[in-house]
């Protein structure tokens, strides 16, 4: 006998109350986790409907009062039951509890005030609009957000507040400053809509090159035949990805279905945002992480309601309610952040074709520097390969250079910029045109140690190092602990302790040393904290307020830039001695794009790759714009260590607030394991990366196999033990297939 564990009201916030119900023989093939069954429920055995999100062999409560299920709603299509398949999927894949699987697919309505809406509208002739914008522009410094704000409503009658403050980033004292000279009113209302657009003013027409249309031919032709495929688009960087998926989307929505378009957060930018929004209009809404659960429960609302028909946004948008969904969009598919931080740590890739499949829908993937992942898969035959080959309207790929810093070292330069660099910076800057210096380093600038003795300062609570604040503080990035700057070094006694500066204000310094005249921007962690930071550096630079823009891995993302006519890439092998089999590929993917800035106007472009390590195959691959060579050295590297995507890993851990409960916890594990599959590779348990945070001792153990169900039989080995075990339930486990990074 089976029992179903059914749940009722699934907008309710605790999903987690369900009801237990026996599965009648008859039933028992029919019914499985998501489908929609018809109930006797309460005393007067009221027939309702409901949703089973668990199956067991052994009832929860006395069978003696347990009542049967009536029957399953045949061919119920309701978008319930797909979302619930979906957290099925995601609990069984990824290691969770349902509860919290249901969670992450499904919007939870918090009773919440009901905000209202703010508007912005012109207050004055669109001729008077137009003066008062060529008054700002003349001013030197002007505020960008007032000249944005004017140039927006020009376009369109009416501004959505949250829409101009967070997605176009126009500061709120800047529209305040508009609305109390009279020019601008700002209005609350009670709905949610989106900007109007004068679509005609805005759309400039693209007619898709021969490759493009191709491209987008194929994929279209298996739509109306009825085949639903996932495509990898690999376009070289500029080739027009976005315009091919773009002619697709308006095929499937001509058909009544909807498309949900997955951007990683970092390049959810102003101008991509836009692009959406002129093409298609009000069918559009866009989500994003700094949206409250209220915000992305109305749309998801809109949704469900068939207002929208698109949907743009970071992972989560997978879950979007489209009854009807006909295309799932992945853009940047290689993005690591596609990968979930919290549990269930699902990957939106592998989950957006489980969906798509669900729903009949079809994926396309894009990418410049494909993921391993989806790569071998075209190879296998799993998704279809389309190519783009070259850049959308013919440009030339920039050209490559690599510099050997060890040679420039022998040479007696020790500075951050080659010879070679410092000539071709002096050439571009003369010739009024705009460079890009990129510096790929991120995480430890800025910590604390001793430069006697090495010593590095680390948060009491935390297995990590403090940083530097302003105002003499050190601060534990993790759990915010802080502490006065340290005078002298605690281990040696030495007063030459300090902080590192950040590559990128070095960087800078440097410049402006040599080219003193040469207007510089500087974009990292640290000149972008306002909210505003990020984009406003970017349109600088896009209007040629500056000529050199410094920056981390934020810079090769999103904007393009014309006038751009060389890129200089600083230091391209940190990131190779990351300790993380990822970190070649993440080499390649951060070199090839930063490449593909250079040259996308009119002039043909020159990179610079500087490197400690000028044969390696990332470096020379990127340089050599060669995808297929990295792919497969890198191919044959995971090979040959067992690495995803030719072998599987799961990363479990354990943690505890006493150290000696987490290390028993992990052996005891660790021998579960052992007992389940005699063969498998077992690493650990040892520390985690961070083996105490916030107080909290952290164990992991990693499991390695060829076949992912495997792994997926260990992981609910794990969890029937952890279920009946009486000792240490102080601790906690959990699991994370195929990691991204080292856990
Ligand atoms: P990718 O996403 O592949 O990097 P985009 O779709 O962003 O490329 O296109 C790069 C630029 O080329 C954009 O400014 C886009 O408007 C332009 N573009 C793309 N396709 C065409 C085309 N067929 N004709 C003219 N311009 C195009
Ligand atoms: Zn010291
Ligand atoms: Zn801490």
């Amino acid at each position: 006998m089976k029992y179903a564990d059914i749940i009722i009201d699934i907008s309710h916030e605790r999903l987690d109350k369900t009801f237990e119900y026996i599965v009648p023989t008859e039933l028992e093939n029919q019914v499985t986790e998501g489908v929609q069954v018809v109930i006797p429920f309460g005393q007067g055995n009221r027939a309702i409907t409901g949703y089973v999100v668990g199956l067991h062999n052994k009832p929860g409560f006395d069978v003696t009062k347990l009542k049967p299920i009536a029957r399953v709603l045949k061919d119920s299509i309701a978008i319930e039951s797909q979302l619930i398949s979906l957290a099925a999927f995601l609990k069984k894949n990824y290691g969770s509890t349902m509860n919290q699987a249901l969670k992450t697919v499904i919007p939870i309505k918090k009773k919440e005030n009901e905000k209202l809406k703010k508007e912005i509208s012109l207050n004055i002739s669109l001729e008077q609009a137009q003066i008062e914008l060529t008054q700002i522009l003349t001013k030197k410094n002007h505020a960008v957000g007032k000249e944005r704000l004017l140039r927006e409503l020009l376009e369109v009658d009416v501004l959505d507040w949250e829409l101009a403050t967070k997605k176009l980033q126009i500061p709120s004292s800047n529209i305040r400053d508009l609305e109390s000279k009279g020019i601008v009113k700002v209005e609350s209302v009670r709905t949610f809509r989106n900007p109007h657009i004068n679509k005609d003013a805005n759309q400039k027409h693209i007619v898709l090159n021969e490759e493009q249309e191709a491209a987008a031919e194929t994929i279209k032709a298996d739509i109306d035949t009825g085949r639903r495929k996932t495509y990898l688009i690999h376009g070289v960087t500029g080739s027009g990805k976005t315009e091919v998926y773009m002619d697709v989307m308006e095929h499937v929505i001509s058909m009544g279905q909807q498309v949900i378009v997955l951007i990683p957060e970092i390049a959810l930018t102003y101008q991509t945002v836009m692009r959406f929004y002129t093409r298609f209009g009000d069918k559009v809404s866009i989500l994003n992480s700094r949206m409250s659960p209220g915000e992305r429960f109305d749309q998801f609302e809109r949704a469900k309601s068939g207002e929208i028909s698109i949907m743009v946004g970071p992972r989560s948008a997978l879950f979007t309610p489209f009854a009807n969904l006909g295309l799932i969009i992945i853009d940047e598919e290689h993005e690591p952040s596609y990968k979930s931080e919290v549990i269930p740590r699902y990957h939106a890739r592998e989950t957006a074709v489980y969906r798509a499949k669900l729903a009949g829908a079809t994926v396309i993937l894009g990418s410049a520097t494909p993921s391993l992942e989806a790569y071998s898969r075209t190879q296998t035959g799993e998704y279809q390969l389309i190519t783009l080959h070259s850049r959308a309207m013919g440009q030339d790929m920039a050209s490559c250079e690599i510099v050997d810093l060890r040679a420039e070292l022998q040479s007696g330069n020790r500075s951050m910029l080659s010879r070679r660099l410092q000539e071709l910076m002096a050439d571009r800057l003369n010739k009024h045109q705009q460079i890009m210096l990129f510096l790929n380093r991120r995480g430890l600038m800025g910590f604390v140690s001793c430069r006697a003795c090495g010593h590095v300062l680390k948060c009491p609570h935390c297995d990590v190092a403090l940083h530097l604040h302003a105002g003499g503080k050190m601060k534990c990035h993790y759990c915010g602990y802080t502490t006065v700057a340290a005078k002298t070094c605690p281990s040696c006694g030495s007063k030459y302790i300090g902080s590192f500066k950040a590559g990128t204000q070095r960087l800078e310094e440097i410049v402006k040393e040599l080219f003193p005249t040469a207007r510089v921007l500087r974009m990292d962690a640290d000149t972008t904290k306002g909210k505003d930071g990020h984009e406003e550096i970017l349109s600088a630079f896009a209007a040629h307020e500056a000529d050199v823009l410094i920056g981390t891995q934020m810079i090769v993302k999103g904007h393009d830039f014309a006038n751009v006519t060389l890129v200089g890439i600083i230091a391209a092998d940190i990131s190779l001695n990351e300790s993380d089999y990822h970190s070649g590929e993440r080499t390649f993917q951060l070199l090839t794009q930063a490449v593909g800035r250079a040259g996308r106007g009119s002039e043909p472009g020159i990179a610079v790759i500087q490197t400690y390590q000028p044969d390696n195959y990332s470096v020379v691959a990127s340089a050599n714009q060669d995808y297929d060579s990295f792919y497969s050295q890198e191919y044959a590297y995971r090979r040959l260590l067992s690495y995803p995507p030719c072998s599987h890993i799961l990363g479990i851990q354990i943690s505890c607030d006493k150290q000696q409960d987490a290390i028993k916890q992990a052996d005891i594990i660790a021998d579960i394991i052992r007992q389940a599959d005699s063969n498998i590779i077992i690493m650990g348990p040892e520390d985690a990366y961070i083996g105490k945070l916030k107080d909290v001792y952290r164990r992991v153990i990693y499991v390695k196999a060829d076949e992912y169900d495997r792994l997926v039989n260990v992981k609910d080995t794990i969890e029937a033990f952890l279920l009946q075990q009486k000792q240490y339930r102080n601790t906690s486990t959990w699991f994370d297939f195929d990691p991204i990074s080292t856990i």
